[in-house]
């Protein structure tokens, strides 16, 4: 393994997945939904690969019709206008999303300033582009994580090239806030920095929370990468169906990278997902009320098992705090977790360069069935 890779080692979520195929513990670690998305949009799939749509190799860009609908989403939610010639891109998940705005951005040494915890593969995609990751924590406080934009401002140098921001935020289910957002967007112009914002939760978020592009504010259009995917929005994860959008040259830049990471990937599913895109709004708010609800029966279920719960505004993860039950280092618990009582979670550290921050902080994600929850929190109550 390259010196580059060398720290990484083998991502949290196949070895949690493992341990839960291994034990048969209820696998409350990788974020996956354990039903799939709607019927009509597999069907659709179905029909694409039938029809011969998509076979072969798409266009690079991603075909028309998903380019289009991604164009028309941003349009219809956020009144942001989009190309869909040359605005949007198609990527194999939010994943190779990330990857290639990464490689196609920063230069070797530049720094890129990352909310920590972060998704494990941007400290990985930071490393591959050569790229120093800096990160500025968000913090504990009153019920929630957040950030500190002092901290952020202190953090920008004058290496600094690139913002990696993440709303809604796994995996402390913080969303960020239109005051927060705008003091961002005031700070990457005023120090003329690009962002790429991973926005893969926008569907979900809960209670007041709301969930605003930063791509919408002043000044912003012309330096954000905006990553979105249909494995979260529509429960498809395995299609592995992603996209950017942006400015053309922002866009241009990433697909340089991407055509010679996968050059093209998920043909059928591109239509698939072109399609769901144009779903009613009524599925994206019954995707909201359900995954509300189960967020709800798996944080009172946490807490009446001795957990600290900080409850999400949004995505399906809850993060926890394992301090009342006696415990103190989340690797730890959530290694002997399955044999204890037959669940497995994430520990938070892994996200963190400041690992002893993020040491007592498990994740739960709760976007499985009802029943599949239920029976999680009574295993988990044994342990209160
Ligand atoms: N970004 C974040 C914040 C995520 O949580 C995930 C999925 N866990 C991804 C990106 C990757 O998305 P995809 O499956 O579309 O590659
Ligand atoms: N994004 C998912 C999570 O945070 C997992 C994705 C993966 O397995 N790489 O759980």
């Amino acid at each position: 393994l390259s010196r580059r890779l060398a720290e990484f080692g083998t991502t949290i979520f196949a070895e949690m997945s493992a341990l839960a195929l291994s034990t048969g513990a209820i696998n409350l670690g990788q974020g996956f939904p354990d039903t799939d998305g709607p019927e009509e949009v597999r069907e659709a799939a179905v029909r694409a690969l039938r029809d011969g749509l998509g076979n072969q190799y798409p266009p690079g860009p991603g075909v028309p019709e998903l380019r289009t609908a991604v164009a028309a989403h941003q349009q219809r939610r956020y009144g942001l206008s989009c190309d869909p010639d040359g605005e949007v891109l198609v990527t194999a998940g939010a994943t190779e999303a990330i990857a290639a705005s990464l490689l196609a951005l920063v230069e070797p040494g530049d720094e890129v300033i990352a909310l920590e915890p972060y998704y494990d593969s941007y400290a990985a995609c930071i490393a591959m582009a050569g790229g120093r990751r800096v990160p500025v924590t968000l913090r504990p406080h009153e019920g929630s994580f957040r950030l500190d934009l002092d901290e952020l401002r202190d953090a920008v140098t004058d290496r600094t090239r690139l913002l990696l921001i993440n709303t809604p935020h796994n995996p402390t289910g913080t969303v960020l806030t239109r005051a927060e957002l705008a003091a961002i967007a005031e700070l990457a112009v005023e120090r003329d920095l690009l962002v790429v914002t991973d926005e893969v939760y926008e569907h979900l978020v809960f209670d007041e929370a709301e969930h605003v592009p930063l791509a919408t504010f002043p000044g912003m259009r012309e330096r954000t990468v905006t990553i979105g995917s249909a494995g979260k929005t529509f429960s498809f994860t395995g299609w592995k169906v992603g996209w950017v959008t942006g400015a053309p040259d922002l866009v241009a830049a990433v697909r340089s990278a991407k055509q010679f990471l996968t050059y093209v990937a998920s043909g059928p599913f591109q239509y698939a997902v072109a399609e769901a895109l144009c779903l009613p709004d009524s599925y994206f708010a019954d995707l909201r009320a359900d995954m509300l609800a189960k967020r709800d029966l798996l944080a009172g279920g946490l807490e009446r098992a001795g957990f600290k719960v900080f409850r999400p505004a949004g995505t399906y993860f809850i993060t926890t705090d394992i301090r009342p039950l006696g415990e103190s280092d989340g690797f730890t618990f959530c290694r002997a977790l399955p044999e204890r009582c037959g669940v497995v979670a994430i520990p938070n550290a892994v996200f963190y360069d400041h690992r002893e921050q993020g040491a007592p902080f498990v994740r739960f994600a709760f976007c499985k069935r009802t029943g599949v929850l239920e029976e999680a929190t009574s295993r988990l109550k044994t342990l209160a």
